[in-house]
This record gives C-alpha cells, sequence and structure tokens, in this order.
C-alpha cells in the first residue's frame, strides 16, 4: 500500500506527536475532544524527512493526497482552495515533535490573489479586511518563502500609517492596504526577480517545501546541537483552514495560559488583542490587553474560553498554553501545549493539582525537576528591584544565578582579587580552558562572544556559577581594562550584577533574596509525598549544632558526615598548634594536658549540641583526617617571617623551632600521606580523645533524655588490620566513658570506604566496620589517579569538552569505575554483615544522577550539604519512580 503521508485532523491524536508534530498532535486531539478547530489536515515528519532525503523531491504520492485531502476539506467547507471567486484560505504551519526556533514561520491567508481578494471583499461586505489579509499574504509569504527581507514591508507599511496620519494597523483604510499591496508585489519583484505567485496551489506548494526546508535550515542546526534534539525527526506542515481575527471589533487573536506562569496561580493568564491577526499579539507592533478584558467585552468568547481552559487542563492534566482567534464573536482553537513555567509555578501547580484530584502525588513530584529546587532556595536578585533597575546590558542565559561582584578582565587578576577576599566577576571577550582558574575564583562570568555552547557557558555551568555569554552589547578593550555600553564605562574593580537566568547585566549592586524553606509549604509538601515515594533516605554533612539544625529542618534524617577537623579551625587552631608542637618536641606531657584540657572540652561541646539537635537520628562522626601540617603555617611563609625577624635583630629561636617542625612534617604527597586512621595509629591519643569527648556528649545528652545515636567512622583504611589496630582501643574508651557516667547508649563504629583496597576487601572490612560510608571524592581521586584540586585547574575540564569524560567524575560518580568499586564494597560487605549500613558522604550525594546511582546500589542512605538536602530528597524520589516506570509526561 502507498505511504499515507496526510491525516486530517480527525484522524490524528495526541500520541502521534513523531509522526505529526507537536502542533499537528495537539490540534487533532482538540478535534477529537470537541473543541472548536478549524478544520485541517497536517503533512507528516516522514513525509518531510523523505522530500530531504530525494533531494528536495515529493516522495511519491504527497502531492496527489495533499490535493485530496484540499478538495475533501473545500466539500466540507462549502468552498474550494483555488476558486478566485470563492476562495477557500489556509494557513500553513510548521510543527516538529519538539517545539524550536528556526523552523518555518507561519502563513496565514494562502490562496488570496488579485481576483480572489475582491471576491473576499465582496463576499464579508469588508474591504479593508480583505486588502489587509491579502497584504499579510505577501508580506509572510514574501518572507519566509522567498526569503525578502522583513525591513522592506515594516517600512512602506510606516510610510501608509503616515500617509493616512494613522498610528496603528487597524486604521489603515481598505484603499491604503489596497495600495500597500501592490508596493509589496513590486518589492517581491524587486528583490527576487519573481512575482508573487498568483496561483494558489502554486502557492500551497512553494509554502510545503519551504517548512520542510526549514528543517535543515542553519538556525534550526545550531539549536538542534546545542540542545541535543536528534537530526533525524524532522517536522511536520499543519495545514488549516483560516479563521479571521481581523474582521473587525468584535473580533481578534489571543494567547493565554490556564493557569499564570510566574506564580502558578489558578488564574487564566493572557493578552489579546482585538482586530487582529496571528502574531500580532507577540509581534509588539500594537500593544495587547489583559485577557481578562475579553469578560466584559465579549462575555461569550470569554466562557466559552473559560470552559475550555477547564476541558483541556482535565484532559491533558497539565497546565496549558494556548493560541486562539475570536472571528465575529466566536472563539476558536488554534494551539495547545503544556506551559513553561517558573520553578515556583511548577511546584504550586504540582500541588494544586494534586488536590484538585488531576494528577497523582507521584505525578506531582516527577514534574518537579531538582534543578527547580535549586532555584527555589537559591539567593535571587529581588525581582522589584530587577524591575526598577537599568538594564546595562543583555546577552544570552547561559548559566543561571544572581552574582554580584567587581569586574576583572584576566583570570589571573580574577583569581587574586577573590583571594584577597572581593567579589569577583570575571569579564572577558570569551574564555579559553587557561581561563578556568579566574572562573573558579569568580561569583559569576560574563563574555562578549560565543554562545550557549562558549567555553564560558559550558564551563560555568559545569561549575554552576552565573554566567551572561555573547554579551554583543559590551565593547571590551583589553589595554584600558574596561567595557563600554553605549555611553557608559566600566571599569576594572567597578561592581555589576549578573542576572544569569534572564541573561541581563546591571551596573552596581542589585539586592538578592534568598528565600527561606519556612515560608513556601508547597515546596514542602512536594518533598513530602517524595519521602513517601523514595526509598533512599538523605542525611546531611553538618560539622556543628547550627548545621546540622538547618539540615534537620531541610528534612535530613541522619548526619552522615561530621568533620571533626573542622572544630580545631579558628581560634582553636593556635591551641591545637600548641599541642602539636609539644608533641613533636617530645614533651608528652604538655601535649596531653592540651589535649584534655584545652581541646576536649570544646569537642564535647560541639557533639553535645549535634546530638541534641539530632534527637532521635543517627550522628556519623568521623575522626581526625587530614595530615597534621595542614594544622600549621605554610613553610614559606615561616620562612619569610624568620628573615625578616632576623633582619629586625629580633629573637627569632621560638619561629625556627616553629619552621623546623614545619620541615620536619611536610610531605611529598600530603594527600597520600600521613592522615586519616594512619595518623590515628601513630598518634592514638588524638583518636582516644575525640572518642571521649564524643561519648562524654552522648552520655550527658541521653542523661538528659535526648535520644542519642553516635557512629564513629574511622577514616581512610586501607587494611583490616588498621581497624584492628585502633577500633578495639576506641570502644574500650567507649564503654569506659560509659561505665563512669553510668549509662548504656547504642553506638556503631564503621570507616569509610575511599581508598580502592578497601573497597576490594570490603568482606574482610565489614568483619569489624558495622557501618560503611563511601567518601566519593577521595575514592574517585584514588581511582582515577587524579588529584581534583590539579585537575579541575588544569585539564579536567578540557578533558569533559573534549569528550574524552562524559562528565567531571567529581560532580558525577563515574558509575563504570568507581561505581564498579562501590558495587563490589556493597555486595561483599552485605555477604558478611547482613545489616550493614552503608552510605556516601561525598559532595556525589548532592549531585540527582549519583543519588540515582546511590539507589540503584542499594545504599541506605547519601549524605549532602543542608543546602542540598531538598534537591537530594526530590532526586531520590525521582530515582524510585523511575525504576517503577512512570507514564509519559504530557506535552
Ligand atoms: P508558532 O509556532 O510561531 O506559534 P503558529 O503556527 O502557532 O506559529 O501560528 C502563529 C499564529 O498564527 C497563531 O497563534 C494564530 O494566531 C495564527 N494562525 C495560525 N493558523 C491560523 C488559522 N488557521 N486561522 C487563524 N489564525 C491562524
Ligand atoms: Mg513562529
Ligand atoms: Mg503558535
Amino acid at each position: 500500500m502507498a505511504t499515507k503521508w496526510v491525516y486530517t485532523f480527525e484522524e490524528g491524536n495526541a500520541g502521534m506527536k513523531n509522526l505529526l508534530g507537536g502542533k499537528g498532535a495537539n490540534l487533532s486531539e482538540m478535534t477529537s475532544i470537541g473543541l472548536p478547530v478549524p478544520p485541517g489536515f497536517i503533512i507528516t515528519t516522514e513525509a518531510c524527512l523523505a522530500y530531504l532525503a530525494e533531494g528536495e523531491q515529493f516522495p511519491e504520492g504527497l502531492w496527489e493526497q495533499t490535493v485530496e485531502n484540499m478538495k475533501k476539506l473545500g466539500e466540507k467547507m462549502g468552498r474550494q482552495f483555488g476558486d478566485s471567486n470563492d476562495p477557500l484560505l489556509m494557513s500553513v504551519r510548521s510543527g516538529a515533535r519538539i517545539s524550536m526556533p528556526g523552523m518555518m514561520d507561519t502563513i496565514l491567508n494562502l490562496g488570496l490573489n488579485d481576483q480572489a481578494v475582491e471576491a473576499l471583499a465582496e463576499r464579508s461586505g469588508d474591504p479593508r479586511f480583505a486588502w489587509d489579509a491579502y497584504r499579510r499574504l505577501i508580506q509572510m509569504f514574501g518572507g519566509v518563502v522567498m526569503n525578502v527581507r522583513g525591513e522592506r514591508f515594516e517600512e512602506l507599511i510606516t510610510r501608509i500609517r503616515n500617509e493616512q496620519g494613522v498610528k496603528t494597523d487597524p486604521e489603515v483604510s481598505a484603499e491604503g492596504w489596497k495600495q500597500v499591496v501592490g508596493w509589496f508585489k513590486n518589492v517581491v519583484r524587486e528583490e527576487t526577480g519573481q512575482e508573487f505567485p498568483q496561483d494558489a496551489w502554486e502557492q500551497l506548494r512553494l509554502a510545503v517545501e519551504a517548512v520542510f526546508k526549514s528543517w535543515n535550515g542553519k538556525r534550526a542546526i545550531d539549536y538542534r546541537n546545542a540542545t541535543g534534539i536528534p537530526h533525524d525527526l524532522g517536522t511536520a506542515v499543519n495545514v488549516q483552514t483560516m479563521v479571521f481575527g481581523n474582521v473587525g471589533w468584535d473580533s481578534g487573536s489571543g494567547v493565554a495560559f490556564t493557569r499564570n506562569p510566574s506564580t502558578g496561580e489558578d488564574d487564566f493568564f493572557g493578552e489579546y488583542l482585538f482586530n487582529a491577526q496571528g502574531e500580532d499579539v507577540v509581534s509588539g507592533a500594537r500593544t495587547p490587553i489583559e485577557v481578562h478584558h475579553l469578560k466584559e467585552d465579549l462575555p461569550e468568547a470569554w466562557d466559552t474560553l473559560q470552559e475550555i481552559a477547564e476541558t483541556l487542563e482535565k484532559h491533558y492534566r497539565e497546565m496549558q498554553d494556548i493560541e486562539f482567534t475570536i472571528e465575529n464573536k466566536k472563539l476558536w482553537m488554534l494551539q495547545t501545549r503544556s506551559g513553561k513555567r517558573t520553578a515556583a509555578a511548577a511546584v504550586k501547580i504540582a500541588v494544586d493539582m494534586v488536590n484538585e484530584g488531576l494528577i497523582s502525588k507521584e505525578e506531582a513530584v516527577e514534574r518537579i525537576e531538582p534543578g527547580q529546587i535549586d532555584q527555589l532556595l537559591h539567593p535571587h536578585f529581588d525581582i522589584e528591584a530587577m524591575e526598577a533597575a537599568n538594564v546595562l546590558a543583555k546577552g544570552l542565559n547561559a548559566s543561571p544565578g544572581a552574582a554580584v561582584g567587581r569586574v576583572y578582565f584576566t583570570a589571573d587578576t580574577a583569581e587574586e582579587m577573590a583571594k584577597a577576599g572581593q567579589s569577583v566577576i570575571l569579564v572577558r571577550p570569551e574564555t579559553t580552558p587557561d581561563d578556568v582558574h579566574g572562573m573558579l575564583a569568580a561569583r559569576g562570568i560574563l563574555t562578549q562572544h560565543g554562545g550557549a555552547t562558549s567555553h564560558a557557558a559550558v564551563v560555568a555551568r559545569q561549575l554552576g556559577k552565573p554566567c551572561v555569554a555573547g554579551c554583543e552589547d559590551i565593547h571590551i578593550d583589553m589595554n584600558r581594562l574596561q567595557f563600554m555600553v553605549d555611553g557608559t564605562v566600566v571599569k576594572e574593580g567597578d561592581v555589576i550584577s549578573l542576572d544569569g537566568a534572564s541573561g541581563r547585566v546591571y551596573l552596581g549592586e542589585l539586592p538578592t533574596v534568598a528565600p527561606t524553606f519556612d515560608e513556601q509549604p508547597d515546596l514542602q509538601q512536594i518533598l513530602e509525598w517524595a519521602d513517601e515515594i523514595r526509598r533512599l533516605g538523605v542525611w546531611a554533612n553538618a560539622d556543628d549544632p547550627e548545621q546540622a539544625t538547618r539540615a534537620r529542618n531541610y528534612g535530613a534524617t541522619g548526619i552522615g558526615l561530621c568533620r571533626t577537623e573542622h572544630m580545631f579551625m579558628g581560634e582553636r587552631t593556635e591551641k591545637f598548634q600548641r599541642g602539636i608542637l609539644a608533641k613533636q618536641a617530645g614533651n608528652e606531657e604538655e601535649a596531653q594536658r592540651v589535649l584534655d584540657e584545652e581541646l576536649l572540652p570544646l569537642q564535647r561541646e560541639d557533639f553535645y549540641g549535634i546530638f541534641k539537635a539530632m534527637d532521635g537520628l543517627p550522628v556519623i562522626i568521623r575522626l581526625l583526617d587530614p595530615p597534621l601540617h595542614e594544622f600549621l603555617p605554610p613553610r614559606e611563609e615561616l620562612i619569610a617571617e624568620v628573615a625578616a625577624a632576623r633582619a629586625r635583630g629580633e629573637d627569632v629561636s621560638e619561629a625556627e623551632k616553629l619552621l623546623s617542625t614545619v620541615e620536619d612534617m611536610a610531605e611529598f604527597n600530603p594527600m597520600l600521606g600521613l592522615r586519616g586512621c594512619r595518623l590515628g595509629i601513630m598518634m592514638p591519643e588524638l583518636n582516644t580523645m575525640q572518642v571521649r569527648a564524643i561519648f562524654e556528649a552522648a552520655c550527658d545528652a541521653a542523661l538528659e533524655g535526648v535520644d542519642v545515636h553516635p557512629e564513629v567512622m574511622i577514616p581512610l583504611t586501607s587494611h583490616i588490620n588498621e581497624l584492628k589496630e585502633i577500633q578495639p582501643l576506641l570502644e574500650s574508651v567507649a564503654q569506659q566513658v560509659m561505665a563512669e557516667k553510668n549509662i548504656e547508649i547504642k553506638y556503631k563504629f564503621g570507616t569509610m570506604i575511599e581508598i580502592p583496597r578497601a573497597a576490594l576487601t570490603a568482606g574482610e572490612i565489614a568483619s569489624m566496620a558495622e557501618f560503611f560510608s563511601f567518601g566519593t571524592n577521595d575514592l574517585t581521586q584514588m581511582a582515577f589517579g587524579i588529584s581534583r584540586d590539579d585537575a579541575e585547574r588544569k585539564f579536567l575540564l578540557s578533558y569533559v569538552e573534549k569528550g574524552i569524560l562524559p562528565v567531571n567524575p567529581f560532580q558525577t560518580i563515574d558509575p563504570i569505575g568507581v561505581g564498579r568499586l562501590m558495587e563490589v564494597a556493597v555486595q561483599e560487605g552485605r555477604a558478611v554483615r547482613s545489616d550493614l549500613e552503608i552510605g556516601i558522604c561525598g559532595e556525589h550525594g548532592g549531585d540527582p544522577a549519583s543519588i540515582e546511582f546511590c539507589h540503584q546500589l542499594g545504599l541506605n542512605y547519601v549524605s549532602c550539604s543542608p543546602y542540598r538536602v531538598p534537591v537530594a530528597r526530590l532526586a531520590a524520589a525521582h530515582a524510585a519512580l523511575n525504576e517503577k516506570g512512570m507514564p509519559e509526561r504530557p506535552d
């Protein structure tokens, strides 16, 4: 049987988007549910692909089927296409599977010519409308099919308005438009050397071909490359009977959303223009009115519109973005699709729709992207301040977020100024891999050149930094270290504000607002539903009671990592240093005194606060992990100090002692040196002090009725014998403290799995460890043999750009390599200890793709920064839903 290239709206449905394109499938769906849609038919995406494959030839049968459908349509409508005495007019509209820029613009009023326009004038009794329709056809057809520059037409419209002394198009008279038609035909001839085609069938054939060809236009190809849309989808062509919004003041055309797309409020939202056709509403030539005015002006059409909005929402179970036209008070639907919305609107609409019984909780959760939660919880510019401020320049919204800082023009100065404590915006003509250290140091990035896939854009998105790229409004002068926009000069050190979400740049500092979690009940509702769905626990990394409280407030049900080294920083460093120096000097007694009398009480206090904040929930505390010299001043600094003091003739004996200690402790490769449990084994008094502090705090809290669950984590284990050496000693301290305090509490001892050897011998290790926590940062470094800090500065991002690595493995767990180690550890660990508690505490714990991987591995929890907890709760629910296989989302 011959291929079916053409489907009437009655023959299609919303499920046929691949074949009929999004627009066509939804026109069909609206037709089948009885909504008023002007009749028409769709030429399939397959026809487009066949046309392109056959060297721009219609495939066999296509034209015949088109003509046949057109004739049938004519019978239905009571007038025929191509009949110049009583013309049937059509629109030709492109429509791919996924709506995208670069596809051919719609052509309206197809079928008009010099004779038909007279007939239309007579039939409608409205010559102004007829000539307006004809000039629009020539304008649109001339532009999109014959490639005449739009300005040529625009100029002439301005001219007729001036000649007639009117401000807007609908005021131009019939005579005026008639004159314009003559001018337009001349323009087409001048610009193309061809006549505007008078034959309706010729118009149709050329328009269909133009839609097909637009699939392979440069703009379309670039867009598909940038967004990852496949190139082999093709576009459909919708051929639809015209309805007219330009036949007087009881007609018009509009666009609307069934709910407010920026707040999510259940209130019809949109714009409307009286006596207008097609894209007048969005073209900006006339200012449209708020759609609610229709309620008074055309109440019947308004009521129908409201009913239709409700029908559509019930049918699609999703907020819709619609296009409609009113012809002599009668409403016609021309398009529907699911509406784009802000993060806040997405959350509100999802919650409301569950409450309205339209969708399930699972669907609501599934409809929110983890990135949207980020948007809701991260600082953004105050909307009112943004509206009130003057936009300095506008570029591409390459990476979202708000950034305020001082302008610097080289990566080196940006880095230097950031180190000096400034907030920096790196401004570059464009960036290259040599600029990455500056990008890392900057709050935001602004480039003059380059698109959404430029180096700056890709890297900024990867780093999660706000970026405005390709901002051609600005002119950078690298010699003077300044940039110019119109008359304004912005110099090095001046403050600007970047809004990566809109691509806008402002002079000076715009206020930011950090939305609080407590004020967002809809968001909390979505996350509670996510909690019902997910299997994976979400814990947080928190080092003090305040962070623990925040984490809990965000929904964390445990602390997966409390880093005790942070407790030796700040003003406590000095105490700790004294202890280290005493120890190195062989003064064991003083070293022990510092530990017992100075540091232990401080640690105990911290732990006590955390246990109270996490009443009823597990708290994993990691024993000291970094090498000791991290707590001492850097060697170079000390050398300089000693030299300076000596030059001043001061006593340098103390400083020299410190220097020699630092030199003694220096390591070639500290990351792989004396740290983690190695340190604990070599200096057990450090770990015993910490364990004592933990258990004293836990017992004290428990005596007050707090439900404590301490879990002591031994870092950097590579061999079971390390645990055998240290763990019994530490457990005896725990027992001793409990005996002293005369209370028994439940506790666990476990280990980090962050060295490949530990993962590979997990069975042995689980014989002692009661829990595992994957330190995926170190595990990734050691599995790849890559030092993260060096790699991200020097080559890792280029690796990603070149496609050597699919993603930065420090952002998303490498499932095949690092993931394989994790898998082995889970299997062998659980084989030995079936109730082994396993989680991850690296930065990956907040990354949705890594969270999905952890779900699949069957981990008990992921632990991430408190701020990421809401994202992780949602991502964990998505992982569970993906496993179940959710129905496809309406679009
Ligand atoms: P886009 O994909 O750019 O939205 P459309 O194909 O939706 O383009 O067409 C743009 C506008 O043209 C529509 O919103 C509608 O106002 C008008 N239009 C399209 N087809 C018709 C038609 N058959 N009758 C009246 N107006 C139409
Ligand atoms: Mg368009
Ligand atoms: Mg449209």
